[in-house]
């Protein structure tokens, strides 16, 4: 037994890894996992091609990704912006900002996992183009865009998209990822990003797939037990910038992790995914390199990895797993979707 604590850097908090833990006896409560048979068009899917949304509009019939304001935005650029004042020491201000959702394909059943290369191409394509013309407004600090998968992490709607939160603030964990970047380069002249990617390589044992441009690892200090980094060896400070070769690997790169993902327990596999990208609030981020982390929810078939006092309760991490071990799980999958090596 092994009791051990990581700084995560990026974060600038400690993580505890108590990976003995994993195999202790367990009576909570599991997830359902029957999302993995769906039919590739639903009739009252609002997110399906021709079909009507609650705000009355109608879907296009379009053929690869779709964008669209969210019907339901969390911010909005119609926030009142004439609120109250709180009293005393409180403050508030307008969720001002713009909320939009990006359909991956017009199939109900076509998940990251199972676009082609060029298809996930063409959707990195779009969060480029997104990410650039928010960035662009003066009202918009950052653009975060993101992926909820599956029921365990509260998706109601399982056809595959994402949303973009444009807000007037910057999302807490970017804040700090951009200050302590923003520092680290000040201190030593070197992205700080970039000295993980060192790290990562030097060690290798939780590498799991890398081509020319693109890399994808469970990093040291993961806090969930299948947590994956995957990025461009370069720094970008956001994804705009990426040519269309890193695109290409970038792309290829998503597509191995996310079939492994699926191929693990041969089930479409639930995780929080977030494009992690420099704030637009016009400051000097050259120090931040542009990644993405996917946060998975489960950390056995069916079995949810519950926050709790640690984290909700004290705010750090307590791990129940070896990072080190879940990468030799992941890599030795097969990088061939299980649907399509299984018999039909
Ligand atoms: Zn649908
Ligand atoms: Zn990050």
């Amino acid at each position: 037994m092994t009791w051990e604590e990581r700084w995560h850097p990026l974060r600038e908090e400690w993580i505890i890894v108590a990976a003995h833990r994993q195999d202790r006896p367990w009576s909570g409560n599991t997830i359902a996992a029957d999302e993995t048979n769906l039919p590739d068009y639903v009739a009252d899917c609002y997110l399906c091609p021709g079909n009507p949304r609650v705000s009355g509009k109608v879907n296009p019939n379009y053929d690869q990704t779709f964008v669209f304001d969210n019907d339901h935005p969390c911010v909005s650029e119609a926030a009142d912006a004439e609120l109250s004042a709180p009293p005393a020491i409180y403050k508030n201000r307008p969720a001002h900002g713009v909320a939009r959702v990006v359909c991956y394909s017009p199939k109900h059943n076509l998940t990251l996992a199972e676009l082609e290369v060029d298809h996930i191409e063409n959707l990195l394509q779009v969060w480029q183009s997104q990410y650039a013309e928010l960035a662009a407004r003066a009202d918009i600090a950052h653009v975060l865009i993101f992926e909820n998968k599956g029921v365990a992490v509260g998706v109601s709607n399982p056809h595959p998209h994402c949303q973009i939160y444009a807000t007037n603030f910057v999302f807490k964990t970017i804040e700090t990822e951009a200050r302590v970047s923003q520092r680290h380069l000040l201190e030593t002249g070197r992205v700080l990003f970039q000295d993980i990617l060192a790290a990562e390589r030097a060690d290798g044992r939780r590498s799991l797939i890398e081509n020319d441009s693109a890399i994808a690892f469970i990093p040291y200090f993961a806090r969930y037990a299948y947590e994956v980094f995957v990025s461009p060896k370069q720094t970008h400070p956001n994804i705009a910038t990426l040519s269309a070769a890193e695109l290409h690997d970038l792309a290829a790169v998503l597509k191995t992790v996310t079939v492994q993902f699926d191929n693990l327990w041969r089930t479409s596999f639930p995780y929080v995914m977030a494009l992690h990208q420099a704030p637009t609030d016009g400051a000097d981020y050259s120090g931040f390199h542009f990644h993405i982390e996917f946060h998975p929810p489960l950390r056995r078939p069916n079995l949810l990895k519950y926050l709790a006092g640690p984290e909700i309760g004290g705010g750090n991490f307590l791990s129940d797993t070896s990072p080190e071990e879940k990468a030799e799980e992941l890599r030795a999958l097969p990088i061939v979707h299980y649907k399509q090596t299984s018999e039909r």
